[in-house]
């Protein structure tokens, strides 16, 4: 029940100022995001890539209403692109990008954000990474995919992600497998009207494990973005079906969660990805955190009750 409820508030400036502005609230927001600066998240990268992870950076932010902010977000993922290079890391760590920060709900946001991602994927192949493009609410998607295409005609590594929460998904999926893509299939973190996706967990988790068949009968590259325990364990099974090795697809969950499950997996001799967002604009993804998992939300209130 809380979860639409927290979701709504992402999306409300009232709430972003009075949550960013609480002083208790940093040290909940550090479990999830693990810092400001591309010098506070360059030792997280070594330590992850150290216990034999992959990594895929975000710097946080969405929502952009000037576009200056797009040009600011474009160069810092050129300035993290640069420092992976000096600290070779380019080739444990690729990029994870929202095209809101990026512009594309501006005037003329398409172009703009297209614009403004085409560097930072250049920027990327470059030192030997790659970028994927993050879904956001259904609104946004046609766009995304598009700018998709586009970009894969140069750089054809370039990834997407599709939500299993959404009756389209299955579409895209089924086109996403047939083309060679790189896919991140996720459950879904938007508040999503009843007409364009299924609202009920059960019906969530069926429709992914379908799109899932869809990708790993395919030709593309899948990255399982789940920390759900029994849809990894799905996942090693349609694998072995399709007779995937263990390196044409991988798994990716989120820094701070179900962390232990990163490193056992990796262990496994799976391809582990942790999806790492630094940066100050975090409300938005602090806040879909908070949405997934309501005992988060009991933990930082009762941070904030007993300081
Ligand atoms: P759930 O059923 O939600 O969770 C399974 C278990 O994982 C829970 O029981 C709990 O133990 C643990 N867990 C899950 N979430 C949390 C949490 N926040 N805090 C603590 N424990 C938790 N969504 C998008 O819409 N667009 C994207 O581009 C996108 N990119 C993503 C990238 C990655 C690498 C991952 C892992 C997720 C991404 N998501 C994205 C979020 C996704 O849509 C889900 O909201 C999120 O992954 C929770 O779903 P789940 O599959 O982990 O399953």
């Amino acid at each position: 029940m809380l979860g639409p409820v927290i979701l709504a508030a992402s999306r409300s400036d009232k709430m972003r100022k009075i949550v960013s502005a609480a002083p208790v609230t940093k040290p909940v927001v550090n479990r999830f995001i693990p810092g400001e600066t591309v010098d506070q998240v360059v030792p997280i990268v070594r330590e992850l890539a150290d216990k034999g992870l992959e990594i895929t950076l975000d710097v946080v932010g969405e929502d952009i209403t000037e576009v200056e902010q797009s040009y600011a977000a474009r160069d810092a993922y050129l300035e993290l692109i640069g420092r992976l290079k000096e600290l070779k890391l380019g080739e444990r760590a690729e990029m994870s990008v929202k095209l809101s920060m990026f512009g594309q709900a501006l005037e003329n946001g398409h172009e703009l954000a297209l614009a403004n991602v085409r560097p930072v994927v250049e920027a990327a192949a470059a030192i030997g990474t790659t970028v994927t493009l993050d879904a956001e609410d259904h609104t946004t998607l046609d766009s995304m995919f598009a700018i998709h295409e586009e970009l894969r005609k140069d750089f054809p590594q370039t990834g997407c992600v599709i939500q299993a929460y959404l009756f389209r998904t299955e579409d895209d999926a089924r086109r996403l497998a047939a083309n060679g893509s790189r896919v991140r299939i996720v459950k879904g973190a938007y508040k999503e009207p009843a007409e364009v996706a299924y609202q009920n967990k059960a019906e969530i988790d069926q429709a992914y494990v379908r799109i899932l068949k869809i990708l790993m009968e395919g030709s593309g590259y899948p990255m399982i973005g789940s920390h759900d325990p029994r849809l990894i364990a799905i996942t090693q099974e349609l694998a072995r079906r399709a007779g995937r090795k263990l390196d044409e697809y991988e798994f990716q969950m989120l820094y701070g969660i179900r962390s232990e499950e990163h490193v056992r997996l990796a262990a496994e001799g799976h391809r582990m990805r942790v999806y790492t967002a630094y940066g100050t604009d975090w409300y938005g993804y602090f806040m879909r955190r908070l949405a997934e998992k309501p005992a988060n939300l009991l933990f930082f209130v009762r941070s904030m009750i007993t300081k």
